[in-house]
């Protein structure tokens, strides 16, 4: 990369460092050296900015899934032996994981299929089983992390009706379940059949680096 192209990389953007054959988050400069941090976090390391380019989606792929695998071999976190992971009909993140391993397994590729389980197992884990680890989004500088200190609520509302909805809404509930049997004593009484679904969490920010060991 020129001076030019250099100035355009954001602190935050994932590149690709040819010299040490690694994925890294550009995280400005020091010096000559272009200063990139391990995606999941870590010790930084210096590159040289001219030979730097944004890593491709398979390469920032294959990082997060070494990122999600070193993390489930530290203790408080899941293992993620278990059996093969089903995805859940109708939800699109599921469905597009699936077809991910698929299409790997269909080429034969053990590695690319491996990835695809391990991203649809984090997925389930995260958004549809029930009780999951906190959920933690990368934001640079900060760590956006679900509150713990607060429930989750699922909701659902009823939608059907010709001209105007009708309107009938389970209330805030504890879990995808309770909104299901909610869901289902509804339709028994009305034959009402469509709802829109709502999830809401609470989440907080800490400035990265807090929350290191
Ligand atoms: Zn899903
Ligand atoms: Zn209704």
């Amino acid at each position: 990369m020129n001076e030019d192209s250099e100035s355009r990389i954001e602190a935050g953007t994932v590149v690709y460092d040819p010299r040490s054959d690694k994925v890294g988050e550009y995280r400005g400069n020091a010096g000559p050296y272009a200063l990139l941090r391990p995606v999941s976090g870590g010790r930084e390391w210096e590159a040289r900015p001219e030979s730097l380019r944004p890593a491709t989606a398979e390469e920032r792929l294959s990082a997060e899934v070494r990122a999600v695998n070193r993390r489930s071999s530290t203790p408080g976190y899941p293992a993620l032996e278990a059996p093969a992971p089903e995805p859940v009909p109708g939800c699109t993140a599921c469905a597009e994981f699936a077809a991910q391993r698929a299409g790997a397994e269909a080429r034969c590729d053990a590695s690319a299929a491996t990835d695809a389980h391990v991203l649809l197992r984090r997925h389930l884990r995260r958004d549809h089983w029930g009780t999951h680890p906190r959920r933690t989004f990368r934001f640079v500088p900060y760590l956006i992390t679900q509150d713990d200190t607060a429930e989750p609520e699922y909701e659902a509302y009823c939608v059907s009706g010709e001209e105007a909805d009708c309107g009938a809404a389970s209330g805030p509930c504890a879990s995808p379940a309770a909104v299901e049997e909610w869901q289902r004593g509804h339709t028994r009484d009305t034959r009402h059949v469509r709802y829109r679904r709502s999830f809401t969490d609470y989440a907080v920010l800490e400035p990265e680096g807090t929350r290191r060991s």
